[in-house]
């Protein structure tokens, strides 16, 4: 991949676009990248619902045997406090000690609902998949619309997402067909990709639709996600702040900071964001 100096991009294509034609088109980036979980779909709320499912059953049989009475699992505080953002098996043990339980951690290929952290890690998962198939997942519209937009401009779109979970997530919204090309938890185990905050996954969607990672733009609501962004060398970071994170985004990496994709004003927005980061 030759990276090309912002600068020089700006001359080459500004240039040209802008001034050297009697009809000025818009500068336009080439790819948007999206992370999923919330950017595209709000696939934290299905999480929770599994992991309660999963710990207070499991809190209800452990009381039982044991002539106990646990507090059960509550989205709030548990969920942010104990589970959000870890890797599965991590987030079984960290609540379960809340609770002082300890249990051997076992092996990946445990079978689910097997007593391990692994064991009940993998039930939880077939409980997601589970809740999602049945339910189906909310996603956010003004991402969505946005989406749809850049595609009948043929501008590129793609997924980046460190979930397992993605070609389920994305089916069970029915919008699977909205992204290009998609670089999940599945396709970087395969390959190897570095997780975020390594820039890999961004990177290997630009490359799969043949883009320039200078000339294409990062949607992420995470911190190391702004920081993948950033450090791959994209034209243009948008951080989406969900949480009261707008200046922590900002600070790691994102050009920009908006608190719903509704904030930038469709793809002509999006276009004025662009141009000015790269004058800027
Ligand atoms: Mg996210």
């Amino acid at each position: 991949m030759v990276f090309i100096p912002r600068h020089l991009l700006f001359l080459l294509f500004y240039n040209h676009r802008f001034v050297n034609t009697s009809s000025p088109k818009p500068f336009d980036p080439e790819a948007v990248i999206f992370d999923l979980d919330g950017v595209i779909t709000r696939t934290a709320r299905v999480h929770s619902r599994a992991w309660e499912q999963l710990f207070n059953s499991y809190l209800e049989q452990r009381g039982k045997s044991l002539g106990k009475t646990y507090p059960p699992f509550r989205h709030d505080p548990d969920y942010l406090k104990y589970v959000d953002g870890k890797p599965r098996y991590e987030g079984v043990d960290s609540f379960l000690r809340s609770r002082e339980i300890v249990i051997p951690w076992g092996f990946p290929g445990d079978p689910p609902g097997m007593e391990t952290v692994c064991g009940l890690g993998n039930r939880k998962n077939e409980l997601f998949r589970s809740i999602l198939r049945k339910e189906g997942v909310e996603t956010f519209s003004s991402t969505i619309a946005l989406v749809r937009e850049l595609l009948e401009n043929g501008i590129a779109t793609g997924v980046a997402s460190s979930s397992k979970n993605c070609r389920e997530i994305l089916e069970a919204a029915g919008i699977e067909k909205l992204f290009q090309t998609r670089v999940d938890g599945e396709v970087s185990a395969e390959l190897d990709l570095k997780g975020k905050p390594e820039p890999d996954i961004f990177l290997k969607a630009c490359e799969n639709l043949g883009k320039d990672p200078g000339i294409s733009i990062v949607v992420e609501d995470a911190v190391s996600g702004v920081q993948a962004g950033k450090k791959g060398g994209f034209g243009l970071v948008i951080g989406i702040a969900r949480e009261d994170n707008r200046e922590e985004l900002r600070r790691n990496g994102a050009d920009v900071v908006v608190n719903d994709m509704s904030e930038i004003g469709g793809i002509k927005g999006l276009r004025d964001l662009f141009r000015r980061n790269f004058a800027g």
